[in-house]
């Protein structure tokens, strides 16, 4: 039976590219399958250790979940330190995953810069903690941007590597499920994580900058439209975006080598849920002068009612608190089956 897991950080306003790329996925993943959503606070450490009011943010993410109309009944919200076995079974996967595999990861080498040496080893480390997130419910689906795509490949290969090194303990224990690896047909404990990832905004580009994807943790506010911006503040930020001065093409390839163009497209797909196809259909050989202020409506008239509920969330921190603690609290007990099944396949001694 499907079981969705995924996480954000708490490191900043949240921006479309966070919408688009991953909350709106959740929202339709809930319809049918079965939700953890997290706020992984613990991650937000990797990249800065002190953070002006972590708290806030932890809250205001939360906020957004639910403003964008996650149900906290039906499924989990919660944040990622309120339940110990993350951090435990994180440790573990430190010792499953090799320093090679975690040299290799792109966010690594983004976020590290030149300096590597002074990365905080938690930075490093970020992805085994990410597999921890996931499988410590073994999640077998995670809806997630494009730039997430090499993470959970490394979670897959975390799994792998843990089911095939502990296979006769796992099997002795008859606790392993049948799984397809493959061609192979093999018993494991940890499922094979499929990503879900896709559509016109999985990866949603800086307005500055084609080039760059769009973060919270870019330091330019006018690179991305956070979910809590104004009217105003929205439709100056899209006049500003980067473009060329070509009209649209009437076709997908006529966006080739235009990054800035094919953004403003995705985004208007993402949207509208339309493909970029449908969009040039509809906008083919305008200006951007007429383009642009029919996104800027869009998006506000798409964000504008989130925001509100977010700020009418914000109001009241003890509702907020009360969701992340019931979450976190339903959210443990499969953790702690799953850290139980683990510390026996290992041999740590537990109770
Ligand atoms: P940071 O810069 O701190 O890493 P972020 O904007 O990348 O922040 P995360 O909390 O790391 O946000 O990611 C949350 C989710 O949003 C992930 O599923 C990620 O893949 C997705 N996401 C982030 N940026 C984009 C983007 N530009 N386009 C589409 N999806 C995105
Ligand atoms: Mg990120």
């Amino acid at each position: 039976k499907p079981l969705i897991f995924s996480g954000v950080q708490p490191t900043g306003n949240l921006h479309l590219g966070n919408y688009l790329g991953a909350i709106r996925k959740f929202v339709a993943l809930q319809e049918t399958n079965e939700c953890i959503y997290c706020v992984v606070d613990l991650h937000s450490l990797t990249a800065q250790l002190v953070h002006d009011d972590l708290e806030g943010q932890t809250r205001s993410i939360t906020a957004a979940f639910l403003a964008s109309g996650i149900d906290p009944k039906k499924h989990i919200v919660f944040n990622q330190a309120r339940v110990l076995q993350h951090a435990e079974l994180a440790w573990i996967f430190n010792c499953v995953a090799r320093i090679g595999w975690m040299n290799r990861m792109t966010q690594f080498k983004d976020k590290a810069g030149k300096d590597r040496e002074n990365a905080s080893l938690g930075l490093l480390a970020y992805p085994s903690l990410m597999a921890a997130d996931i499988l410590v419910y073994r999640a077998t689906h995670v809806p997630v941007g494009d730039d997430q795509k090499q993470h959970l490949e490394l979670t897959r290969d975390i799994a792998q590597k843990f089911n095939n090194d502990f296979s006769s303990r796992i099997a002795d224990l008859g606790i392993g499920v049948e799984m397809q690896v493959g061609e192979e047909t093999v018993n494991g404990y940890f499922p094979i994580t499929e990503p879900i990832i896709g559509g016109p905004a999985a990866r949603i580009m800086s307005l500055r900058d084609g080039s760059k994807k769009m973060s919270k943790s870019d330091p330019s506010d006018l690179s991305r439209i956070n979910l809590t911006d104004d009217a105003d503040t929205i439709s100056k930020k899209i006049r500003k975006a980067k473009t060329d001065p070509a009209p649209l093409p009437s076709e997908l390839e006529g966006l080739k080598e235009r990054p800035e163009a094919e953004n403003l497209v995705g985004i208007y797909a993402g949207l509208a849920d339309m493909t970029k196809e449908e969009v040039l259909r509809q906008f083919s050989g305008q200006q951007f002068s007429v383009f642009k202020p029919a996104l800027a409506d869009l998006a506000v008239e798409k964000l504008a009612p989130i925001a509100g509920e977010m700020r009418r969330l914000m109001a009241d921190p003890g509702h907020i608190d009360a969701v992340l603690r019931d979450g976190g609290d339903r959210a443990r007990v499969i953790a702690e089956k799953t850290m139980k099944d683990v510390r026996n396949i290992i041999g740590l001694l537990g109770d």
